[in-house]
C-alpha cells in the first residue's frame, strides 16, 4: 500500500522567491509540481478548441499558439475570459491532478505544489501545508525591475494580486526572503 503523502503548497507575490524556493526543494529530491509549467503543457492538448471558440488567428504560422493573439481575443470582454477559463481549467486541473498521482504512485513522501495563486483561488484548502514566502513590496519591485520589468509593471501586477497580509494569513511557514539567498536556503534547510 502507498503511504500518506503530504502536500505542500507554495506560494507568494509575484518576485518574492517561488521559484527560487522550489529550486531548493527540487535539488533535496522533493518533487515540484509548478502550476505555471501546467498551464503551459496543456496548450497543445486545448488548441484545436481555442481554435474553434476564438478563430484562426490565434494560431502562428508555425502552427503553434500565438499568446499575444488569444490575450487580446480572450481578455476582451468578461464573456470571453469566461470562454477561456471554461476550456484551459478543466485540462489544467486534470493534468495537475495527474502529477500529483504519479508522485504518490512513485512513493514519494512530499510534493510541492508551486502556485502563484493558491491563495487567491482557495486551494490553499487542498493542501497539507501552506508555505508563503515573504519579501517586503518595496523590495520585490527593485527584483522585479533587475529582472527587466519595468516599476509600473511590476507595482500593476502587485497590485492585481491578493495582499500579502491576507496571503500570509493562509501560512503554516512563512519564508523570510528579505535577505540574502543563503538566508533563504537555511530556512529551507530547517524545513526540508
Ligand atoms: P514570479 O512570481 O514572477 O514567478 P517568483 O516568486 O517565482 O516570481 P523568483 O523568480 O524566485 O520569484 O525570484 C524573483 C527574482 O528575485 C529573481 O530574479 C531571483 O533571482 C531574485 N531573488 C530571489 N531571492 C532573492 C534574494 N534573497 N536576494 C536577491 N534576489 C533574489
Amino acid at each position: 500500500m502507498l503511504g500518506y503523502m503530504k502536500k505542500i503548497g507554495l506560494t507568494g507575490g509575484i518576485g518574492s522567491g517561488k521559484s527560487t524556493v522550489a529550486g531548493m526543494l527540487a535539488a533535496r529530491g522533493i518533487p515540484v509540481i509548478d502550476a505555471d509549467q501546467v498551464a503551459r503543457d496543456v496548450v497543445p492538448t486545448a488548441l484545436p478548441e481555442l481554435r474553434v471558440v476564438f478563430g484562426p488567428d490565434i494560431i502562428a504560422a508555425d502552427g503553434s499558439l500565438d499568446r499575444a493573439a488569444l490575450a487580446r481575443l480572450a481578455f476582451a470582454s468578461p464573456a470571453a475570459t469566461e470562454k477561456l477559463n471554461a476550456i484551459m481549467h478543466p485540462l489544467i486541473r486534470e493534468e495537475t491532478e495527474r502529477r500529483f498521482a504519479a508522485a504518490q504512485a512513485a512513493g514519494y513522501a512530499t510534493v510541492v505544489y508551486d502556485m502563484p495563486l493558491l491563495v487567491d483561488l482557495g486551494l490553499d484548502q487542498g493542501m497539507d501545508e501552506v508555505w508563503v514566502v515573504h519579501v517586503d513590496p518595496e523590495e520585490r519591485v527593485r527584483r522585479l525591475i533587475r529582472r527587466g520589468l519595468s516599476e509600473e509593471d511590476a507595482r500593476r501586477r502587485m497590485a492585481a494580486q491578493i495582499g500579502d497580509s491576507q496571503r500570509n494569513a493562509a501560512a503554516d511557514v512563512l519564508l523570510d526572503n528579505n535577505g540574502t539567498l543563503a538566508d533563504l536556503q537555511r530556512q529551507v534547510e530547517a524545513l526540508a
